[in-house]
């Protein structure tokens, strides 16, 4: 059997009718930017998100930069986040002319530790603190991050809260008076990705921010297209972040499914909970739910010993399984000025060498599942073995 770490091929099947239907209608009108289809999609994840106001951009790292722009976060300033999540989120901070400042993760979640976000902010001098503008708090692999907290450190700093939700489309948090957000709507900013590889994904490149708030709604329109007030007149230096047609009116279709898909790889992570158990491998620790709903944009394990040596044996059993983030972000060349010790963020560190991504999608069948766990045993047994 062959599994692999994601087919987007299957989903195209099931849908690939309206898919076809709605393109087509684009190609018809020959409006290929923004328009209609845009304006829909919009409101749509809008709705779809409890929040009031979205934006769609070229792309979730687009969505991050003009986030951070819209902010005023600029030259001089510093924005807090962690150093395990894609490159995206540092990318964007270090675009608008600002400095990273690292705060390591929750060993279970994978997300910023708030108890760590506190410690480093109240560790800074006065005049340091005042350069801090902005906190991104990612939803790292389809789960919230511990927002009631970071909200709350946050607004007691007077920082911008820019929550990268890239991989967390349709998650949610409970707050402790019982009332449930949705991802990208708790902050002042939402970002979101469509990459094709997401949960919601485009047919290319696509983005889109989400905000409650008017003003901000607003401004981020002008800084999508090079801060046109009107046509020729610049309030501000925005850039070209405009969304395509196209990719807007395959979304509206696969909007309707998100729900749907969701659900199925919610019991795709059952089905291994269940196989995992059966099968007696309790040194493979599996995903920690600790927030309200992990919508399951990956399914990462945790392996303390032989991690690669796991991966390297699934991949010959035909399995697609994949490391996120093998080289946490204070440790790439590129911040090698920064002087950053591998040891600085220990659960960054610790969890590039540990986890492991399994194939989770909404179409993997229950044999496939079965399969995966299966060959995760015989490996165990031979590692046994070999001591
Ligand atoms: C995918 C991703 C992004 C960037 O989105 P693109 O659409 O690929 O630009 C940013 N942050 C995280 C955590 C992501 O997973």
């Amino acid at each position: 059997m062959k599994v692999p770490l994601l087919d987007l091929k299957r989903q195209f099947e099931g849908i690939k009718d309206e898919i076809m239907a709605a393109t087509e209608e684009v190609y018809q009108s020959q409006q290929f930017i923004l328009g209609p289809k845009v304006a829909e999609l919009e409101d749509n994840v809008a709705t779809y998100c409890k929040g009031k106001y979205a934006v769609g951009v070229s792309s979730g790292t687009d969505a991050l930069l003009i986030s951070l722009m819209a902010a005023g976060v600029g030259i001089g300033d510093v924005v807090v986040t962690t150093p395990y999540t894609f490159f995206a989120t540092v990318g964007a901070i270090v675009r608008v002319g600002a400095q990273p400042l690292f705060v390591d993760i929750d060993s279970k979640t994978y997300n910023m530790d708030p108890g760590k976000l506190e410690d480093a902010l109240s560790a800074l001098g006065e005049q340091e603190r005042s350069r801090v503008k902005a906190v991104i708090p990612i939803h790292l692999y389809g789960q919230c991050a511990d927002m009631e907290p970071i909200l709350k450190i946050a607004e007691h700093y007077g920082l911008a809260v820019v929550e990268d939700a890239a991989q967390a489309i349709g998650a949610e948090y409970q707050f402790q008076d019982g009332r449930v957000k949705k991802a990208g709507a708790m902050g002042s900013y939402g970002c979101f990705s469509f990459y094709p590889t997401k949960n919601l994904g485009a047919a290319g490149e696509g983005g889109m921010v989400v905000t409650q708030d008017e003003t901000t709604y607003n401004h981020l329109k002008i800084l999508r297209n090079h801060g046109d007030i009107k046509r020729y007149e610049h309030g501000f230096v925005g850039g070209n972040f405009r969304l395509h047609a196209i990719q807007a009116a395959v979304l509206i279709i696969k909007l309707k499914y998100l729900d749907e898909w969701t659900n199925q790889r919610i019991a795709n992570a059952n089905s291994y909970r269940n196989a995992f158990k059966e099968a007696g491998l309790d040194n493979i620790l599996l995903p920690v739910e600790k927030e309200k709903r992990h919508v399951y944009h990956q399914f990462v394990l945790r392996v303390e010993k032989g991690r690669d040596r796991l991966k390297a044996f699934l991949n010959e059993n035909d399995i697609g399984c994949e490391v996120y983030y093998p080289v946490p972000l204070h440790m790439q060349a590129c911040f090698r000025h920064m002087n950053y010790a591998p040891e600085d963020f220990p659960e960054s560190k610790k969890a590039a060498l540990e986890t492991l991504a399994l194939p989770i999608y909404p179409e993997l069948g229950n044999e496939e599942i079965y399969y995966v766990v299966d060959n995760i045993k015989k490996f165990m047994k031979i590692e046994k073995k070999e001591g």
